[in-house]
């Protein structure tokens, strides 16, 4: 009698709890985390809970947040490490489908690449490069990407589909591309772009004036106008090569390439510049005063020899500045981890300082460094309650991996992309186990792989030898 009584009285305890808790039925829990949140404190927990409801993060914390809450989906992810989503501050995603031909010809932009894309360059080939290279970065726990091409209007659907977050730049650019016969039409483009992604959930539009030296002064004067009026950003390769420091000295008396867009008023918080490897302490200052992003490319950059970017001095000094692979073409992986540890040591070596370049600060700029970068610190970055859930798990118990006695140091020395186990963006899981959960990546690989064909037969036929 009286063990049925309590029997009762717990099944009623147990229907009022419920009820209690109602209000706390969420989305997605991850459960038995080495929880990173890159916060302002670079809070850790070892054994720690994400809780995830609709988009966004709704708490964050030990183990005991767990029983809180009850979730439509449970990840146990055994221990391992969970963190932000990388963030990549620029690519050409694209470009996967042109990934290692002629890898050292000199002066390789105009010589090949420029001559390439005059005869490649088509909706088709930017969709199944687009798709090839988004299913590269959900793999390498990249969620969000800053873009930089033409027919933009098909990457920004590869990546509706696929249900990444992507700032999708239009290329303008001076001389007849395949989209646009002149820098004006590309403008254009560019502004029918905006007015049809503005209102994207996870589709940023944006212009891409391709470089200073590539695009007149008027042109990139009315991009930095527009831009403002439309508020998006704009993205450039900035002071990136000897040959662009040399035709914009000729054209501004002197000045190199940060003074000269200072002095066109095309330095503000919406320009997002890309490589930054000549820069001086003028410069820097510069940058930092107009609150533009920084995008640091280490392996492109050290890959073309063009230089090392003072990256590190930027960082230090407060600049907005975050981690970018460039194009499969100069990089050539899209995914941010496998840049941790080119970023980490060329830093230290020019340097000349082991401790110059800790695990934590390049972390910081693949995450909040990054997102501050294209000026989306309040939505995206570390793992904050109300922040959008972009979130990815690191496998702990590859064997390479294992021990993990420092996570930052584990990411950053030991880690590579194919120890991201799973990806989510904007709450929904995109990748579960390594496995695509909305596209195909089967066929998303074949038929870049059928594109390869006509990219071998058109290098073939134009004499150019494939290495
Ligand atoms: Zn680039």
């Amino acid at each position: 009698m009286s063990i049925k009584r309590s029997l009762l009285s717990a099944a009623i305890a147990g229907l009022f709890s419920f009820s209690a808790n109602a209000a706390d039925k969420v989305d997605l829990m991850i459960t038995d985390a080495m929880v990173l949140t890159m916060n302002q404190d670079k809070t850790v927990y070892q054994n720690g809970t994400v809780v995830v409801d609709g988009n966004k993060i709704v708490a964050v914390g030990d183990d005991s947040l767990a029983q809180k809450y009850t979730a439509r989906q449970v990840l146990d992810v055994d221990g391992d490490i969970v963190m932000p989503g990388l963030i990549n501050t620029h690519t050409h995603v694209s470009m996967t489908v042109f990934r290692s031909l002629a890898d050292d010809v000199p002066d390789r932009l105009h010589r090949y690449i420029f001559p390439l894309e005059s005869k490649l360059v088509s909706r088709d080939m930017v969709r199944i490069g687009a798709n090839l290279g988004n299913v590269e970065m959900v793999k390498g726990g990249v969620t969000t990407y800053a873009d930089m091409y033409y027919f933009e209007d098909e990457v920004a659907k590869t990546v509706d589909k696929i249900g990444m977050r992507a700032i999708l730049g239009e290329t303008v650019i001076k001389f007849p591309v395949a989209d646009a016969a002149n820098a004006d039409e590309g403008i254009k483009y560019a502004l029918n772009f905006i007015e049809q992604y503005k209102d994207h959930p996870r589709i940023t539009p944006a212009f891409a004036p391709h470089a200073p030296y590539t695009n007149t002064t008027e042109t990139l004067q009315k991009i930095a106008k527009l831009s403002l009026e439309h508020d998006v950003p704009v993205m450039i390769h900035l002071a990136e090569s000897h040959r662009e420091e040399e035709k914009i000295a000729e054209r501004a008396d002197g000045m190199s390439p940060v003074q000269y867009m200072h002095s066109i008023g095309a330095l503000n918080k919406n320009l997002v510049g890309a490589h930054m490897i000549l820069v001086d302490d003028q410069d820097i200052q510069l940058v930092k005063e107009s609150g533009m992003g920084v995008a640091h490319n280490m392996s492109a950059n050290i890959k073309s020899a063009k230089g090392v970017s003072p990256a590190l001095k930027m960082y230090d000094e407060g600049v907005r500045i975050g981690l970018g692979t460039d194009g499969p073409m100069s990089g050539n992986t899209l995914s941010t981890i496998d840049e941790f540890n080119q970023v980490a040591k060329v830093h230290k070596l020019v340097n000349k300082d082991r401790a110059a370049m800790p695990p934590l600060k390049v972390i910081d700029m693949a995450t909040m460094g990054a997102a501050k970068a294209l000026q989306m610190e309040d939505k995206i970055g570390s793992l904050e309650v109300g922040k959008l859930a972009d979130i990815i798990v690191v496998d702990t118990k590859a064997p390479n991996m294992i021990p993990v006695y420092n996570p930052y140091s584990a990411l950053v020395y030991s880690a590579n992309s194919a120890n991201v186990r799973h990806s989510i963006v904007d709450g929904k899981v995109l990748m579960k186990d390594r496995n695509m959960l909305t596209v195909d990546e089967a066929a998303i690989r074949q038929e870049a792989l059928e594109f390869t064909d006509v990219v071998r037969k058109t290098v073939v036929e134009s004499g150019e030898v494939v290495q």
